[in-house]
């Protein structure tokens, strides 16, 4: 791997080798800058580090301290952000639907969230291409939001997307078998497709699940990028004439070094972006970088995520496939005759035990005897989950804390709470899915409360006054400083989060391509559209041996 001296200013340092930092440093490295990316999570060995074990797997998230309040507070830690080279990519179910159309225009067609300053049509291309690149298998036409079909076959059902199906079928809803998800439904490359043991929370060691460590990586270390890994950043500085120049970051053995950049992209996701701008206050942002508008750390979200179990009298062997492999969007956008703005979806959730305990000793108050019980009962089960929208609002947000964490930096306090139209479509989509199991032959059905996927916090918006970044994710207040990340989501849709996150990053990057020197010479900011630049994609997306759409 290519080492810069840290004395050297390289073109961008990307902070935080996540699902979007990985994507942009690939593309930069690509097109011939000079990039460093600083992760604060390791560099993971697939063979070596990645067990097929549910206990072994928890070194896979952000788990350092963080507070969390409010009135409906989120679970920090398993259930969020990732750590280590490929982020949040590396355990994710790899569930990658779109948003709809609609998700870019709440305020104008519903009247609730808000508005983004790019439209569908702007990512669309992007979709396109990342689905590409993952990649990703699913329906000949996956029905909802922009109808459209993806390039690898849908995958086999297992036990619990057979329930989905059947429920839903029964009901006349609507459903989608197989997908989308991104998992190889066959070989490519040297990658081989998956074999169905359910362990894609735990970072698929097999290497069918992408991640960005196995889609991007590789590519933007063949072309001249460097990773550090295990370098927590600290601060990012301000220079002369509003300009970042460099960031201070601690590397694995805590000494403090400085890396100098003509731009910086912060990549480090909802929670921990915000934190490091807040941590580079500095006059001139004495309440954090780029936080002229004050909305910094504002309107953080997180979409319901409660599960709903269901025991049925045959095997189900909820282990058995990918967690992510069926879902219906049937509820998906605003219906006037529900008591609530925008919907929710429905998606396949397959526990391992351990999980499946947690769940259980909530859902049903089981403990001691009882939990063995239910545990010995594990194949009769089915989990569906809702993945419903949780609105924008100004108060759930991020701050300092007054705890510190290793390296002497505050750590994040999380406030939360739910509110009305979130409670009434969380009411409505639970009942939902409980219709669905019982008509797919569940004889008893069980409900935890759970949140799924953080965004926002750093959000885009079309003015300094309502926003952080603008629609190519530069910082309305310095002009060099970019966030690319999931914290700049205006709203979130009932989509998951991540093939958003990776194509906002291809289309910032193409950006970043187009405007070339501008970026780090000049303060005029450009909003023309660039070209989509395919010729950017790792190897082996597009020509022999890659299945035609
Ligand atoms: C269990 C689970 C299942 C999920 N399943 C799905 C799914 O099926 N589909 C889907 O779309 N999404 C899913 N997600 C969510 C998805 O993984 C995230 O939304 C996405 O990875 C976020 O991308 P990101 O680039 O914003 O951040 P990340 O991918 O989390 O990357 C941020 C990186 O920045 C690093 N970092 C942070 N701060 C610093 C710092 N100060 N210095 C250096 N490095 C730093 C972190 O270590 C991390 O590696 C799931 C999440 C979880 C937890
Ligand atoms: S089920 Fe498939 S994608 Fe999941 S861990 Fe196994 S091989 Fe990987």
């Amino acid at each position: 791997m290519k080492c810069y001296r840290e004395e050297e200013a390289v073109d961008y340092c990307i902070v935080g080798v996540g699902s979007a930092g990985a994507v942009l440093l690939q593309r930069l490295a690509r097109a011939g800058f000079k990039v460093v990316g600083l992760e604060a999570g390791p560099f993971w060995d697939t063979e070596r580090d990645w067990v097929s074990d549910e206990a072994g797997s928890h070194q896979l998230y952000w788990t350092d301290l963080r507070i969390t309040g409010g009135s409906d507070p989120i679970a920090l830690g398993e259930n969020n952000s990732g750590r280590g080279v490929g982020g949040g990519s590396v355990h994710w179910a790899a569930f990658v639907p779109r948003l709809h159309p609609s998700d870019f225009r709440t305020y104008t067609e519903d009247g609730v969230g808000c508005d983004w300053p790019i439209s569908y049509k702007d990512l669309k291309p992007y979709y396109e291409l990342i689905e590409r690149e993952m990649p990703a298998a699913g329906p000949a036409w996956f029905t909802w939001g922009d109808p459209h079909g993806y390039p690898y076959g849908p995958h086999p059902m297992g036990g619990v997307g057979d329930t989905l199906v059947r429920g839903c079928t029964k009901l006349g809803i609507r459903v989608c078998a197989g997908g989308p998800v991104a998992i190889l439904s066959g070989s490519r490359a040297d990658r081989p497709h998956c074999i169905y043991r359910g362990f894609c929370i735990q970072g698929c060691k097999v290497g069918a699940k992408q991640s960005t460590l196995i889609s991007h990586v590789p590519d933007a270390i063949a072309h001249g990028a460097e990773i550090r890994d295990r370098s927590m950043v600290a601060r990012i500085h301000l220079g002369p004439n509003r300009r970042v120049n460099a960031v201070t970051y601690f590397d694995r053995d805590g000494r403090e070094h400085v890396q100098r950049a003509r731009a910086i992209i912060v990549c480090g996701y909802a929670i921990e972006t915000p934190r490091l701008l807040f941590n580079s206050a500095c006059p001139g942002f004495e309440q954090g970088l780029a936080n002229s508008s004050g909305l910094l750390g504002h309107y953080l979200m997180v979409q319901a995520g409660n599960v709903v179990a269901g025991r049925f009298p045959d095997l189900v062997r909820l282990y058995k496939a990918p967690p992510a492999h069926a879902m219906t969007e049937e509820f998906y956008e605003t219906d006037p005759k529900r008591d609530f703005a925008r919907g929710f979806a429905v998606q396949t959730v397959g526990p391992l035990p351990i999980a499946f305990a947690k769940q259980m000793a909530k859902a049903k108050g089981a403990w001691g005897w009882g939990l063995r019980e239910v545990m010995m009962d594990y194949n009769h089960w089915s989990t569906l989950g809702v993945l419903g929208e949780i609105l924008p609002a100004y108060d759930n947000k991020i701050e300092l804390a007054e705890e510190k964490d290793d390296f002497g930096l505050p750590v994040a306090h999380v406030t939360f709470s739910l509110h009305e139209n979130d409670h009434k479509m969380i009411r409505f989509a639970v009942k939902k899915v409980e219709e669905i199991l019982l008509a797919a032959g569940a004889k008893e059905v069980v409900e935890e409360q759970r949140y799924a996927h953080l965004v926002g916090a750093a959000r885009m918006g079309t003015r300094p006054e309502n926003s952080i970044v603008d629609g190519f994710c530069r910082t309305h207040d310095i002009a060099n400083l970019f966030i690319c990340d999931g914290s700049v989501f205006p709203t979130q849709g009932s989509a998951n989060p991540g093939l958003t996150i990776q194509a906002l990053a291809a289309r910032t990057a193409d950006y970043l391509n187009q405007q070339g020197e501008a970026i780090f010479t000049s303060s005029h900011v450009s909003r023309e559209k660039p070209p989509v630049r395919r010729d950017l994609s790792p190897p082996v997306t597009f020509g022999s041996g890659v299945p035609r759409v």
